[in-house]
């Protein structure tokens, strides 16, 4: 007879209940590997619950009747069984295998299990896993199955593993799957030669916990501040969903986040952001919410659910305050309505999908419900195709540079020129700066690129005859990314003594977008004009502009925006001439963009500018053209 020693398994069943503590304290994404985790944490309270009933039960056999001893026996064999096949499901979720997918394997993969489980059950009549006499409990002649079972799935984990280690992209994370395989095989050397120990389970729960603490931990879907469901956890839910489709995604952005944001604070915006998920939960409880960054978030749920009435009621809601004890937020939002019912998309597809239909969203506002369809697609597979273009030019030093010229508003002679940054696509047709731009300052490539136009600009400037053009400078336009280097002013000068160039031949345009940290601004602007260079404020009056800031910076040159040009020669008020007007105290010379037509550049230049750009006296042309055509001055 065997007397069990249960001072193990107690304390791991208290520690076992710590975890589940924890676990069912947060809201946890029903994907494969949370339902398998959450199937896990249970079943392993049965085994050791069961494991320390029947021990102590089996330890007083000659005072309980054999039918309890069979039944509570019996239990924890079958939750015994299930414990090892669990564990193997959750490694193959883990690697990524599906093993669902393929009926033949996932029959032959069950073959182990549910036979042992039938020995199990019939086990209860037969007494071949175990049987009780006067001595108690004793082993039976198949209880060697409860082994064969174990190993059978044991190996084949770590089979898998191998075979699909590189499915897992975190070194770590193959290491812990590695290792809680590898734990769960040692407990089970303990369960055969010391079997009275009850060890196993305490190696199972370490196992248990390596998975919490890896994989399983639900902090990891969750985005704190709002205990919404995070980007990563979207990403997860939309991949394991990628062949059904079967649900429809609200999402809406809260318009102007970052400026919003800075408004009201970040702790006042932390806690919007937590009153509108909250509201979610509270009035969608059969959809999943999703926050990801940037005031985005995401509402996903059945294709019967009534979308419409959905966006009507958010749209409501967002006329009315978010309040809490101390905040009090008015926010706008733009929705988008995405069906992925229709057709195939992978998950890459609804996500990009999602992104660009918010960011359509952020501009077009809360009256807008857009409906995602192929044309969504199709542009971003464009925006791929751009960004690709892009990288390719620049890696290959193919970014060309257009000059448009500068004319003296009195004499209308070609002064200065400003460099325009063009590439191409595969047909050789000329892709707009609009399109690459703020592509490659999200992906960090502008630099390169603003290198690449300022050593041309240079290379141009030292090949052809400056003065015969009456070109006196050339300006070149800086991103608020490149401006923000600091050793943006030591790179431009190795470059201009490559070329022999004097510094005072370029003008830097920069936008108020580079204007928002003043001090930093100034220190740079500071910095490179000691080196020489010379800065020229472009776009002026498209942002929110500020007249008494401009006081302090030192310009030579303010660009006004065409809008406000357009604007002025279309309705002339009083505005415009004021703002020129003070320009002209503070020392600076303007410039008027866009001057399309012989009016236009008349009234600009009745109005005191000094330097004219536009259509009416060139497009911006190629570097060779432009050469050709002011060679003669
Ligand atoms: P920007 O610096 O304000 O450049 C003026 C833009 O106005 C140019 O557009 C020019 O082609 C266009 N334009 C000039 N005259 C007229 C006109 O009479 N009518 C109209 N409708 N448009 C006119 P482009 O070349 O498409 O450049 C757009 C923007 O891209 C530029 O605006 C500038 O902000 C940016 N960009 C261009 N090249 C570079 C570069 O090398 N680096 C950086 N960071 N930005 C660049
Ligand atoms: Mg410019
Ligand atoms: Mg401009």
């Amino acid at each position: 007879m065997l007397n069990w020693n249960v001072s193990l398994v107690v304390p791991s069943f208290l520690v076992l209940l710590i975890i589940m503590g924890y676990y069912f304290a947060l809201p946890r994404l029903p994907v494969r590997l949370n339902k398998t985790y959450l199937a896990i944490l249970i079943n392993e309270g049965v085994v050791m619950l069961f494991d320390i009933i029947s021990s102590w039960a089996d330890n007083m056999h000659d005072i309980l009747p054999v039918w309890l001893l069979v039944i509570l026996n019996s239990v924890y064999f079958f939750s015994l069984a299930l414990r090892i096949f669990l564990f193997f499901e959750l490694t193959t979720i883990v690697l990524r295998v599906n093993i669902w997918k393929n009926k033949v394997a996932a029959i032959l993969l069950c073959i182990p299990y549910v036979a042992e489980q039938i020995i199990i059950i019939t086990g209860m009549f037969t007494g071949n896993i175990f049987y009780i006499n006067e001595n108690g409990y004793n082993r039976g002649p198949l209880h060697f199955t409860i082994y064969v079972c174990l190993y059978f799935y044991l190996f084949t984990s770590f089979f898998m593993i191998y075979k699909f280690r590189m499915r897992i992209r975190r070194k770590h994370e193959r290491v812990s799957i590695l290792c809680f395989n590898t734990i769960i095989l040692i407990g089970s050397i303990f369960r055969i030669t010391l079997p009275t120990l009850l060890l196993y389970d305490t190696f199972c729960l370490m196992a248990l916990i390596i998975i919490y603490l890896s994989f399983g931990n639900p902090e990891f879907y969750l985005e704190r501040r709002n205990m919404a469901f995070n980007s990563k956890a979207l990403r997860s839910y939309i991949e394991e969903n990628e062949e059904h489709g079967k649900y429809k995604i609200l999402a809406f952005v809260i318009r102007d986040y970052h400026d919003v944001r800075e408004i009201y604070g970040t702790t006042q915006m932390d806690q919007g952001i937590a009153l509108i998920s909250a509201y979610l939960r509270v009035n969608y409880p059969d959809c999943l919410d999703f926050y990801n960054q940037g005031g985005r978030f995401i509402l996903l749920g059945g294709v019967n659910m009534d979308w419409e009435e959905i966006h009507e009621e958010l749209r409501h809601r967002f006329m009315l305050p978010w309040t809490s004890d101390d905040a009090e937020l008015y926010l706008e939002a733009g929705f988008a309505l995405i069906d992925c019912t229709e057709g195939y998309f992978s998950a890459d597809e609804v996500l990009n999908m999602i992104s660009i239909m918010l960011e359509k969203a952020d501009v077009l506002g809360s009256d807008f419900n857009i409906l995602a369809d192929e044309n969504v697609l199709s542009e971003f597979q464009d925006r791929i195709e751009v960004k690709r273009c892009m990288e390719n030019a620049i890696d290959r030093k193919a970014v060309e540079v257009f000059f448009q010229p500068l004319v003296s508003a009195k004499t209308r002679k070609l002064v200065g020129a400003e460099a325009l940054a063009r590439i191409r696509d595969n047909d050789g047709h000329i892709i707009p700066p609009a399109a690459f731009i703020p592509l490659a300052e999200k992906n960090g490539r502008i630099n390169q690129l603003g290198e690449q136009v300022f050593e041309k600009v240079c290379q141009f400037i030292s090949e052809n005859d400056a003065n015969i053009m009456g070109l006196t400078f050339i300006n070149v336009n800086l991103s608020p990314i490149q401006f923000m280097r600091s050793d943006l002013g030591k790179g431009f000068l190795s470059t201009l003594n490559m070329y022999g160039i004097t510094p005072d031949r370029i003008h830097l345009e920069i936008t108020e977008e580079s204007m928002t940290d003043e001090q930093q601004m100034e220190k740079q602007i500071r910095l490179m004009q000691n080196y020489g260079f010379k800065f020229v404020l472009d776009d002026y009056g498209k942002g929110y502009s500020n007249l008494t800031r401009l006081k302090k910076s030192p310009f030579v040159n303010v660009k006004l925006d065409m809008e406000i040009v357009w604007d002025y020669c279309n309705a002339p008020d009083e505005i415009l001439p004021m703002m020129v007007e003070a320009f002209k105290k503070m020392n600076f010379e303007v410039t008027a963009e866009g001057i399309e037509t012989e009016e236009m550049a008349w009234k600009m230049t009745e109005l005191g500018c000094d330097y004219l750009q536009g259509m009416l006296f060139s497009a911006p042309i190629p570097a060779e053209d432009f050469a050709q055509k002011y060679a003669k001055g």
